[in-house]
């Protein structure tokens, strides 16, 4: 049996806003009998775009990851719709627009904040993966079609195809924790939930600084090695996907034609873009 699955590439997301724009002209205002009742065109984001900043000048970035029904196939929503909520075997979570009347509860019932209250109707409402488009034979949600970068994809495959593109892609679930088995994953999800340690290595020399390029970059955590890098032409590096934890790490910094250098400092758990590194040259 294949089913749905939504990928999401946060490095590839802008925050163009496309998909939030594309569920609402396809939702506000339009009833579709079984699958949702309308969204009102204030308060619900049903595809919602959260963001994150790291780092510090000059090393900053941006993550934007855009957020929905996971349509988890152990939905916590489903057990506690108690009809009103179903799970198709094409993997889709439908909330009935008319069982589901009066049940509020259900907002609460999904751990990701994904079930919006519309009040109006007195009705829970999530995004759909808008299934009355691909069960008249669409073949991807618009989302995905209105994604100009790429950064959404969708696949209706078996599970074993789908355990195969997870592993394939690195690909990640937005809070294991919850343990849901969403079918909404993550690809470059550290940009969002990892922190990163930065920094520009330079020689000096008649008091002018030179960026040092293919200098060798480690960074300790006691003695494992958590991360390496070589830095650029302009003498940077960035070391990514450290576990957001407070602790004394050491950067080991060489170089062929420089004395090598070891700088201990405290991480805090946000990422962190170093002083320069100042190397001297070898005798
Ligand atoms: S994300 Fe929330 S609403 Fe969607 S299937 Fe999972 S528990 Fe239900
Ligand atoms: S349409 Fe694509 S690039 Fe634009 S916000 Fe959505 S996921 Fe990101």
């Amino acid at each position: 049996m294949k089913k749905w699955n939504l990928v999401i590439d946060v490095a590839e997301c802008h925050n163009c806003n496309n998909c939030f724009i594309s569920a609402k002209d396809e939702y506000v205002g339009n009833e579709f009998p079984g699958y949702s009742a309308p969204q009102p065109l204030h308060g619900h984001k049903w595809i919602d775009i959260k963001s994150r900043e790291r780092g510090s000048f000059p090393f900053v970035d941006v993550a934007y990851v855009p957020t929905m029904c996971n349509h988890c196939d152990d939905a916590p929503c489903v057990k506690a719709g108690r009809g009103a909520v179903t799970k198709r075997e094409d993997g889709i979570v439908i909330i009935d627009p008319v069982k589901a009347r009066g049940r509020s509860d259900l907002v609460d019932a999904c751990p990701y904040g994904a079930i919006w209250w519309n009040a109006e109707l007195d009705l829970p409402q999530a995004w759909t993966f808008d299934a009355h488009l691909l069960d008249r034979g669409a073949d991807a949600p618009r989302c995905v079609k209105a994604c100009p970068t790429g950064a959404m994809r969708s696949f209706k495959v078996s599970d074993d195809e789908m355990r195969r593109i997870t592993q394939d892609e690195g690909l990640e679930e937005l809070a294991p924790e919850f343990k849901t088995r969403p079918r909404v994953l993550y690809k470059n999800l550290h940009r969002y939930n990892k922190e990163f340690v930065a920094g520009t290595v330079v020689a000096i020399s008649n008091d002018v600084a030179d960026c040092v390029s293919d200098a060798t970059v480690e960074l300790f955590d006691g003695t494992a090695c958590i991360g390496s890098a070589v830095t650029d032409a302009f003498g940077e590096f960035k070391i990514d996907r450290l576990e957001p934890r407070p602790r004394a790490l050491r950067l080991h910094v060489s170089h062929a034609s420089f004395v090598p250098r070891d700088l201990e400092f405290m991480f805090d758990s946000h990422s962190i873009a170093l002083a320069e590194i100042a190397l001297q040259r070898a005798t």
